[in-house]
């Protein structure tokens, strides 16, 4: 598996595998056991998704050692806070059955960010997470938080798809020397992503899924991805994205479905700001 290079020195497989509304626990387990089987070694979770639990068990039994895996959690915004970060992390910790954490993020750029920010890296140097990052941060909130807390994360997690590729923004974060991580891969489907006409003709080229093209569009932009499935035959496809290159014309070709717009919904909307914030999960 390809690795990128945090700013840390931290080495972080280019795909990984997401299991956001993955809440039911045998079939958590399961596909997270399969994706482990199949060789993915990055596993993406959080506190919100309310299975890091699910997760633990299957890391357990699958046998693999401690250190050949990568895994990420994150803080919900009601855990912001210095000493709520503190303890949070370590319920996330307890509920993964680990006694360190690969990455750890901050969910979302809401709250009291300067006090989690603070803990993180405080919990960084103590050894318990071997890389600190963000996740949904617009290029001002993540210059605000590189300028006044001196400490640049290593990652942050962004929607990133075809329709919504964050060309400028992976400027600015490589300028910042932040990694791209993509959520949301296959836009969950959305804009009939599956169906698209021009992923379909590359596809048809290489002999290749859709799911497969944009996984290898972005690892090719050096992009880190997880893509989320249950089924085991899509867990497997979307694994088989490092026999074949796609060319100039291709990455020429899905430049051109880019919106510059979020499929979901912005995260500086004010209602949405609300609306994340006021969601208290009994985490
Ligand atoms: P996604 O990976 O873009 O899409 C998942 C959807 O695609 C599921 O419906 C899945 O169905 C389907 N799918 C997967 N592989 C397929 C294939 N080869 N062919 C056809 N359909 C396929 O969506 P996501 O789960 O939202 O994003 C991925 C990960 O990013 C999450 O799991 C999570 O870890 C992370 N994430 C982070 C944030 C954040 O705020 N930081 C937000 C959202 C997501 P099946 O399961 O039935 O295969």
């Amino acid at each position: 598996m390809k690795t990128i290079e945090l700013n840390n020195g931290v080495k972080m497989p280019i795909l990984g595998f997401g299991v956001f509304q993955i809440q039911d626990s045998i079939e958590c387990e399961r596909a997270v056991m399969t994706a482990i089987e199949t060789g993915y070694r990055l596993i993406d979770t959080a506190a919100s998704y309310l299975n890091e639990e699910f997760v633990g068990n299957a890391i357990k039994a699958s046998g693999i050692d401690r250190d050949e895996l990568f895994i990420t959690s994150k803080l919900w915004v009601q855990d912001t806070g210095y000493r709520q970060t503190k303890d949070a992390f370590q319920r996330s910790l307890n509920r993964l059955q680990l006694n360190y954490m690969d990455m750890y993020l901050i969910h979302q750029p809401y709250g009291d960010i300067f006090g989690s920010w603070m803990a993180m890296q405080e919990l960084y140097y103590e050894g318990k997470i071997k890389a600190i990052g963000v996740a949904n941060f617009s290029t001002d909130r993540l210059m605000d938080l590189i300028v006044n807390s001196g400490f640049v994360p290593a990652v942050n997690q962004i929607e990133t798809h075809p329709f919504h590729q964050q060309i400028e923004s992976q400027k600015f974060l490589q300028e910042q020397g932040v990694q791209l991580q993509s959520w949301g891969p296959f836009a969950e489907g959305k804009n009939n992503l599956f169906h698209d006409q021009i992923l379909s003709n590359i596809a048809a080229k290489y002999e290749k899924s859709i799911a497969q093209i944009v996984l290898r569009w972005l690892v090719q932009r050096n992009i880190v991805a997880i893509p989320k499935s249950v089924n085991s035959e899509r867990i497997a496809e979307n694994f088989k994205i490092f026999d074949f290159e796609l060319t100039d014309n291709d990455m020429n070709s899905i430049a051109t479905l880019d919106t510059n717009e979020s499929s979901f919904f912005d995260h500086r909307d004010p209602k949405m700001v609300k609306l994340l914030s006021e969601l208290k999960l009994s985490l």
